[in-house]
């Protein structure tokens, strides 16, 4: 039997236990947790990630503060404001809404944020933590990629896991953190020979590829557990990088799309503020 861990529940489960942890924090006369979203233009994508992110945070007692910025503003002007919000103790973690305007360099802002309220886990800082196994921030994706694992009672511990995807926001990470819990990890990439027969290696096959439906059963071991971390649109409905019917009979557990990998995202960002908040 196929065992589906879904993230919007596993989400829900979580973010009420971080919703009672904040009311007592508050019934203590502590200040709320806060997290400070910047927006640089009016991206439709971006609007929307961004309002889910303000919706979650309300929902469990973070404070939101949304500051949407004109897509003319310039890097020197971003700069200023992140330093503003840097030194601004009321304020936990500080987010900038990827991607930003050409004219702006993602890196020179990305490394402007003080990595103690880094709660996307990009700053170089926090990147190298992950690499010496160091607590610091985890890119929210790959933390919630972990917590579905653990939700379907997998110790990744001795397990293969093949990742399918070594990008610096989801592939990278992800393996870097497997590693770091003891898994043997395989890094796929576009120039991997023979990828269907490394796949069918995988005790645990993490895909994010960003193409979809690629992975089908031809790359799935018996028994597997798949973990799918695409979005993509097709023909107007979402789907996953993995042929969801396809392989569903070859696994012991799977994660759908939607209402998989998506839902845990936002409330491992939630986490991370929360912990930023802590710190
Ligand atoms: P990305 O930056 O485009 O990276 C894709 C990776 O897949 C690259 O490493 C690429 O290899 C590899 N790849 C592409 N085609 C391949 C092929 N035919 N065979 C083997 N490897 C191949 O994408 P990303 O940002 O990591 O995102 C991956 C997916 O996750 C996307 O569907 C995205 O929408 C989704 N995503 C979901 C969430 C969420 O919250 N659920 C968050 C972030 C991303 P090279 O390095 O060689 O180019």
């Amino acid at each position: 039997m196929t065992r589906v861990i879904y993230g919007n529940e596993l989400a829900k489960r979580i973010k009420d236990e971080m919703a009672i942890e904040i009311k007592d924090i508050v019934a203590k006369g502590n200040r709320r947790p806060c997290l400070c979203v910047i927006l640089v233009g009016e991206d439709p994508a971006s609007v929307s990630y961004v309002k889910g992110k303000d919706k979650a945070c309300k929902e469990i007692g973070i404070e939101s503060k949304m500051i949407s910025l004109p897509f003319e503003t310039t890097q020197e002007q971003l700069l200023s404001i992140i330093d503003r919000c840097n030194q601004d103790d009321t304020i936990d973690g500080i987010l900038v809404q990827l991607p930003l305007p050409k004219h702006i360099n993602e890196k020179v802002i990305i490394n402007s944020i003080d990595p103690g309220k880094d709660v996307d886990g990009l700053h170089p800082v926090n990147v190298a933590k992950l690499y010496s196994n160091e607590d610091g921030f985890i890119p929210c994706t790959p933390l919630g990629v972990m917590k579905m694992i653990e939700e379907a009672g997998i110790n990744v511990d001795g397990k293969h896991v093949v990742v399918i995807g070594r990008s610096k926001l989801v592939g990278s990470p992800v393996s870097r953190l497997l590693l770091n819990n003891n898994a043997t990890v395989t890094m796929c990439h576009s120039h991997t020979a023979d990828l269907k027969a490394i796949c069918k290696q995988g005790d645990i096959l993490v895909v994010c590829v960003g193409k979809a439906k690629m992975i089908t059963k031809e790359y799935v071991k018996d028994g597997a557990c798949v973990i799918d971390v695409g979005v993509n649109r097709v023909n107007g409905k979402l789907c996953g990088d993995v042929d969801y019917d396809d392989v569903f009979d070859k696994c012991s557990v799977i994660t759908p799309v939607p209402k998989g990998v998506g839902p845990m995202t936002i409330c491992m960002l939630l986490k991370n503020t929360l912990k930023a908040y802590y710190k």
